[in-house]
């Protein structure tokens, strides 16, 4: 098999090896890593349907990550899919009526995240070693809710590391607050900021172009890595389990091999769905992705007309983890929908930054036709997580929710019969006070006692991570404006 090497998307100069990539997070001129040319899978799709989740997962992080061995990948994979999830399939799909739900919370921290949060650190580990770097990484990491407390989880007491979390103060819920800010390890800091996700996520990419601030931290043994979607390394793992559906549809006897399906994602950063999109170029029979966004719907907007406009007031939902208007992933579809054309990129990206908006050209709109764009209210939300429970006796959280929605306005609209996927994102125990008012208003305390009682209602163990949570002692109590995130990441350093 060939090398894959990684380039920005923004210019045509170096390369690096997915080692490299990785440790840097972000390329030095803004730009996102990606393959200068995208792999082709080393066996056939009926042989990659045999293996299991672990298996796979070898196959397709030896396909793009191509300067590690065997034994380091396997290494990695071991350390991050055991009995930290409470699930022994890790993502199993599940049928209800005629909709399947890729559950993708089975992990330490009960989000989607974890798939590939619980394997980053170790990625991180061994690129160091073997880039023989003798520098402690900092993580540097905005979170919208759930990826700052499955990277938390992930490289908490790791020697050799530390890591940073901002989180928007008035953007995520009790339980993604509370399950961050109690976190131990004397290596981990985490705070909360008096702005948005979006405010969180552009203050770490500033503080990571900051060429001063590098050079300052660099001569006391740091350098920076992320473990935002924007690192590669948590990307391609999230490949796998596209695949591992697929293959639990044709053990299941619902497919045939070779035949399309659809997936449904529900998007902030476009993360999720990209992994999704890399795994048709890889030759998964895909034929639509329906992106599904709460109302910050920056993406339906994007994917109807072909312009990408944020110049709008992010609103506070009830599905937090996509309350974005920056959707820091589509830079790398973009580049592949205009032929790998770095100044188109540069272009747009400018203007973004600049202007707040820019337009693809019609080439490239052209391009987006397997990409439906729906969203859905936060009423709209509640309603959808009652009607499936009602009809199912199945609980949804309300990002799952959201793709269902969309889904279902989608099926009513457009005849496909293809079967479809739905991402299920996070358990409904981490958005208690939604999933109560959807299923039984009379619930009623904090959401700590939310989950005690729709745990008994709907006869389902509270999730171990989660159980005792009201009782930790809270250790992060910090909270920081905008311009201030990099006089706290110095003091902390
Ligand atoms: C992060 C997150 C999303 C959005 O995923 P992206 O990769 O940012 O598009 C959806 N649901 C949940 C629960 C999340 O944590």
């Amino acid at each position: 098999m060939g090398k894959v090497l990684y380039k920005s998307t923004r210019s045509d100069g170096n390369s690096f090896e997915a080692s490299e990539a990785i440790l840097k997070g972000i390329s030095e001129d803004g730009g996102l890593f990606v393959p200068v040319v995208f792999p082709k899978l080393g066996v056939s799709l009926e042989e990659i349907f045999k293996l299991n989740y672990k298996e796979l997962a070898l196959n397709i992080l030896g396909t793009f990550f191509t300067d590690f061995s065997e034994e380091e990948l396997k290494y990695c994979i071991d350390k991050a899919y055991n009995d930290k999830f409470d699930s022994e399939l890790f993502a199993p799909l599940i049928k209800k009526g005629e909709d399947f739900f890729l559950e993708l919370y089975h992990g330490p921290t009960l989000a989607f995240k974890d798939m590939a949060l619980s394997i980053l650190p170790y990625l991180i580990k061994v690129a160091s070693k073997k880039n023989e770097i003798n520098k402690d990484i900092v993580i540097l990491t905005a979170t919208s809710g759930d990826t700052g407390k499955a990277a938390l989880e992930g490289f908490a007491k790791v020697p050799g590391t530390k890591i940073i979390v901002f989180y928007p103060s008035k953007g995520v819920s009790e339980i993604q607050k509370r399950q961050m800010v109690t976190q131990e390890g004397e290596n981990t800091l985490v705070i909360g900021i008096d702005g948005s996700f979006d405010d969180a996520q552009s203050g770490v990419k500033n503080i990571f172009n900051d060429k001063k601030m590098l050079e300052k931290l660099d001569a006391k043994g740091y350098i920076f890595s992320s473990a935002n979607s924007i690192n590669i390394g948590r990307l391609i793992p999230q490949i796998v389990y596209y695949f591992y559906s697929y293959k639990q549809l044709l053990d299941m006897g619902e497919i045939e091999l070779g035949e399309k399906i659809n997936f449904t994602v529900p998007t902030g950063n476009f993360g999720n769905i990209l992994a999704g999109f890399y795994a048709k170029k890889l030759g998964l029979p895909i034929d639509k992705f329906i992106c599904a966004s709460n109302v910050n719907n920056v993406l339906f907007d994007f994917i109807n007309s072909g312009t990408y406009n944020k110049r709008r007031e992010l609103i506070v939902t009830n599905s937090p983890s996509m309350d974005i208007l920056l959707s820091s992933n589509l830079e790398r579809f973009l580049y592949d929908i205009s032929d790998s054309n770095s100044d188109i990129l540069k272009g747009y990206m400018n203007s973004l930054a600049d202007e707040g908006i820019y337009t693809v050209n019609a080439s490239m709109l052209n391009k987006m036709k397997d990409f439906y764009g729906g969203f859905a209210s936060e009423e709209e939300t509640i309603e959808a997580i009652a009607k499936v429970y009602k009809s199912y006796n199945y609980v949804m959280d309300t990002h799952t929710a959201v793709a269902y929605k969309v889904y279902d306005s989608y099926r009513k609209k457009v005849s496909d019969t293809n079967k479809n996927v739905i991402l299920s994102t996070a358990s409904p125990f981490k958005f208690p006070s939604s999933v109560a008012k959807a299923i039984d208003n009379t619930i009623e305390g904090d959401d700590f006692q939310k989950v005690k009682e729709l745990s008994l209602l709907l006869n389902l163990d509270i999730p171990r991570n989660i159980k005792d949570l009201d009782k930790k002692p809270i250790i992060h109590n910090k909270t920081c404006s905008r311009s201030q995130m990099s006089i706290f990441v110095e003091q902390f350093l």
